[in-house]
Order: C-alpha cells, then sequence, then structure tokens
C-alpha cells in the first residue's frame, strides 16, 4: 500500500460519510447506488434510494419490472436512460448470468449500462477487485495530487490520470480506497477552493506544494447551452388531459404536454394548436412561464392551458388521460410547472 493510500483510509476511517448503500456486501444494491450517483448529488438520491430498493429489492425484481415503473420511481431524479439501462442491464444479467452480477471489470461493462467508472466502482465496492474508479472527483484529486496541468479531457492525460489512479489502489480495501477519493473530492478537494487545511493528502500534494491546486483540472470551456423556446398547452378535454410519451432520445418514455416550438402568442394559440395538433381548442389562459435546464439545451417555456369539446379524439401520438393520471404517470421535472397548472386547473 502506497503513503497515500493509507492516509487516505485513515482519514476515511474517520471521516467517512454514512450512507444506505456503505457496507452492505450487496453487489446489486451497489449498482442501484452507483446508476444514481451519476450526475447526481449525494443529498439528492438519498431521498430516491430507499423508496427504489424499497419497490425493487433485488436483481430479480428489477428485471421483471415494467419500464413505466421503474420510470416513476426516477422521476425527478433526471438523465433518465440511467433508469432505463439499469433496467435493461438487470435483465440481461438475469439472461446472461443466471441473475448474479459479475465480479470482473471487463465482464461488468459487457452489461448494459456499466461503464468504465462503474464497472471499476462495482468490481472495488462490492468484489474487493483492486481496480480503480475515475470519475470527475478522482480526476480533480489526482489533476491536484500529481500537479497534471494538461487538458484533462485528451485521451493521453486521461490515460496518465487513469494510471496514476490505479497505482494507488491497494490489494486490501480497495472499495474503501476509491469510496475515500470520491469523498475527498466531494468534501475537502472541491472544485474552486479546495479545503487544503484539512486534507489528508496535503504533505504528498504537488498542486499544493506548487500553490495553485484551484485551477485543476484543466478543462476545455464548455460550450454555453443552447436555448429553445416552447409553448406548452394543457388542453383539457372534460375531466381528461390531453398526453404524449416522448419517444425522443431526450427523456424518452416520460409523459408530456403538448410543446409548440416557439413562444407562441397568445392570440395566435388556437391557430398553431389547430396547425400542429389537428385539434380546435378555444379559451387559452396563461399558467405562467418555466425554465429548464438540461446538461447541453435549456427549455425556456410559455405555458397556457386551452379547452376542447369533451368527445373529441386524440391526435395522433397522444392521448386522453384523467387527470388522476398526473399521479402515476413519470413526468420529467421540465414539466413540473405544467404538471403544477393542470392540477390546480382540476381544483378550480
Ligand atoms: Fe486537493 Fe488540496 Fe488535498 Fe491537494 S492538498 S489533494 S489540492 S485538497
Amino acid at each position: 500500500m502506497t503513503d497515500i493510500s493509507a492516509a487516505l483510509l485513515h482519514w476515511y476511517d474517520e471521516n467517512a460519510r454514512s450512507l444506505p448503500w456503505r457496507g452492505i456486501h450487496n453487489p446489486y444494491l451497489t449498482w442501484v447506488s452507483e446508476a444514481m450517483l451519476q450526475q447526481t448529488r449525494v443529498e439528492t438520491v438519498l431521498s430516491y434510494y430507499p423508496r427504489f430498493i424499497a419497490r425493487f429489492p433485488d436483481l430479480p425484481s428489477l428485471a421483471s419490472a415494467d419500464e413505466s415503473d421503474v420510470l416513476k420511481l426516477w422521476e425527478g431524479l433526471g438523465y433518465y436512460s440511467r433508469a432505463r439501462n439499469l433496467l435493461n442491464g438487470a435483465r440481461q444479467v438475469m439472461a446472461e448470468h443466471g441473475g448474479i452480477l459479475p465480479s470482473s471489470p471487463d465482464e461488468l461493462r459487457r452489461i448494459c449500462g456499466i461503464g468504465p467508472y462503474m464497472a471499476g466502482a462495482i468490481a472495488s465496492i462490492a468484489f474487493s477487485v483492486p481496480v480503480p474508479a475515475v470519475d470527475g472527483n478522482v480526476i480533480r484529486v489526482i489533476s491536484r495530487l500529481y500537479n497534471i496541468r494538461d487538458d484533462a479531457s485528451s485521451p493521453s492525460v486521461r490515460r496518465r490520470i487513469e494510471a496514476h489512479a490505479a497505482y494507488l489502489v491497494p490489494q486490501e480495501r480497495p472499495g474503501d480506497h476509491n469510496q475515500a477519493v470520491m469523498d475527498l473530492g466531494a468534501t475537502v478537494c472541491v472544485p474552486g477552493t479546495p479545503d487544503c487545511s484539512r486534507c489528508p493528502l496535503s504533505m504528498f500534494c504537488e498542486a499544493f506544494r506548487g500553490g495553485s491546486p484551484a485551477d485543476l483540472p484543466v478543462l476545455p470551456r464548455s460550450k454555453p447551452q443552447k436555448v429553445i423556446p416552447w409553448t406548452i398547452v394543457i388542453i383539457r378535454s372534460g375531466s381528461r388531459i390531453l398526453l404524449r410519451r416522448r419517444t425522443e432520445k431526450l427523456l424518452q418514455g416520460l409523459w408530456c404536454f403538448p410543446m409548440l416550438p416557439g413562444r407562441v402568442p397568445a392570440d395566435s394559440l388556437i391557430d398553431a394548436v389547430q396547425s400542429t395538433l389537428r385539434l380546435s381548442a378555444a379559451h387559452p389562459v396563461s399558467q405562467g412561464t418555466a425554465r429548464h435546464v438540461f446538461t447541453h439545451q435549456i427549455w425556456d417555456m410559455s405555458l397556457y392551458s386551452l379547452d376542447t369539446d369533451p368527445d373529441i379524439p386524440a391526435p395522433s401520438g397522444y392521448g386522453w388521460f384523467a387527470l388522476s393520471s398526473l399521479e402515476d404517470l413519470a413526468f420529467p421535472s421540465a414539466m413540473n410547472a405544467a404538471v403544477r397548472a393542470a392540477r390546480k386547473g382540476a381544483a378550480d
């Protein structure tokens, strides 16, 4: 074990965050927690993980689930492809591995939705395989420890970072080591202003010695997100509302209200609904505006409610649903304001 790993494990023993997916020795639960933690804060996952594993306590129960039930439990967590991949991965493990997750990183990587980071995390945490799990936190810690001032997004630099990370993983307690690096990156060696005075690795840290760890890792400036205007229409037919299950890659499988491209002015709305949805609607009422930020785009939305005749057929690709469906169907967070407006309309 290197001096760095020993110092890190000593720190971890005293400072590890107490999290429900730790210390359980259950590869399935490690997998679920790692899928939820990708791109998501621990605090957010803490409210989703218990409900998910209460409903799907083991791999066979998840593998036999309906996608809509899985998405409903994922509702609001974002990055929904993770939920679909988890479900498809569980089915794959049932079909190809008799319901038992393999322990080798190479085999894990062949399972739907498990990439290099997650394979390393599951193998080390659940099976004590001494391999690294390199995510954004680890890239930051390693870049600072070794004062790597080259573009961390380039494949060659990434390989250097992975080699350093692999070198540090001890044969004993590799899972704890990896979780210690993650915890250090999340709580001490944070982006922007690392708290080096509290860091157990400061005596080994080249960037700290050099005096400028804050500007590491070096990453290319990300492109600004594209702002896309939408008009969301909440169309009621008696006590039913018009909904569509998305087939697009973004938010696939989740339910949305009809979305008209652009910000349609109120006095053109009836015509726009007619030409886009082939539906006669009336009485447009503004329900305010909403904004939702995705990784690569921002939805800038104006919301309207409209009424139509009780027995009018739904346009192709859409369906009429009872207002009570708002509780049962899985909507993305981008639709939160529209769901609230539809509920309010039902109560009025
Ligand atoms: Fe990060 Fe500072 Fe610790 Fe270096 S000394 S690993 S920069 S917190």
